[in-house]
């Protein structure tokens, strides 16, 4: 199969800041390139791409074409208005000050990244008797889309993993969607809770879907899990590891690579 070019970079540039929650920060970006950006790509991946402090966004984009590769991280779209051309990315702040959540921690109106994608979202299909969705906090905006998109009538359980009680997030999850926020304040040691919820859950006959995402040691058992003890087929689980302990970007998804 012919692989999709990859979408044209652009720069974003920070149209408003909102500190959502003492962890997490809404950054407001604005291009007219957003204009060729398809409508509901909420939850879709993307690639940023932050300047060093004396660049000018002609260099940042030049330097994503042609090199050298500039620091980029990987975030996701949680929410794309493209009549007003203005796209939102939630920014875990997190203790250990990567370039990322700096970015987003000092962000104001006027700053800019460079920006490529979204990617295609997620889960393009929703035709599950029962969906699973779990996070920790850099995993909030993929599945509070997709619990957004999800048919009104849905059933399910999410399971979201936030550093305090005052990062819970208002989510317009279905009613029939059981939500559980657990508290979890130390992000650096992993967490076993989402686990041991999932693994006590007596799993419904039919069709399940999940949407899971968050460090990638948690990733791991609970991918572990489904494979060897539950009988949910491949294309109907959505499980990634989004960022790792002690790990910056970079060596997370180098070490990913090498696993594949
Ligand atoms: C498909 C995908 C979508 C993603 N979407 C989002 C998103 O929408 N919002 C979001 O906040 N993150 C998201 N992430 C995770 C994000 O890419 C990583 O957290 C990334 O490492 C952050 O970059 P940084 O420059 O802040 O830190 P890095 O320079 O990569 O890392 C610096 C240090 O911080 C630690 N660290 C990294 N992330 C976290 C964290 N979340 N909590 C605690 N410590 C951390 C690292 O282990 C390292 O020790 C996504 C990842 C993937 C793969």
């Amino acid at each position: 199969m012919l692989k999709k070019p990859k979408p044209v970079p652009c720069i974003l540039t920070v149209k408003d800041v909102f500190s959502l929650s003492p962890h997490m920060v809404r950054v407001v970006f604005t291009a007219p390139e957003l204009e060729s950006r398809p409508l509901g790509c909420e939850g879709a991946n993307c690639k940023i791409f932050i300047p060093n402090k004396k660049q000018n966004p002609e260099d940042l984009i030049e330097q994503i074409l042609n090199g050298p590769r500039p620091t980029v991280r990987t975030y996701t779209v949680r929410n794309f208005r493209k009549d007003v051309l203005e796209l939102d990315i939630d920014f875990v702040i997190h203790s250990n000050g990567g370039p990322a959540s700096n970015f987003a921690m000092n962000a104001k109106p006027g700053d800019f990244l460079g920006f490529r994608g979204p990617s295609d979202v997620k889960i393009k299909d929703y035709y599950a008797d029962w969906y699973l969705l779990a996070a920790d906090m850099s995993a909030i905006p993929v599945v509070a889309a997709t619990l957004e998109k999800l048919p009104r009538n849905a059933m399910g359980m999410a399971i979201i993993e936030v550093q305090s009680e005052d990062d819970i997030q208002n989510i317009d999850a279905p009613m029939g969607i059981n939500m559980n926020w657990l508290i979890h304040s130390n992000p650096h040691k992993q967490s076993r809770a989402q686990e041991a919820m999932i693994r006590a859950k007596k799993f419904p006959e039919g069709i399940i879907q999940t949407c899971i995402a968050g460090e990638s040691g948690v990733i791991k058992s609970l991918r572990k899990f489904f494979k060897d003890e539950t009988q949910i087929p491949n294309d109907d689980i959505y499980i990634s590891g989004y960022w790792k302990i002690g790990l910056i970007e970079d060596e997370h998804q180098a070490q990913k690579r090498l696993e594949k």
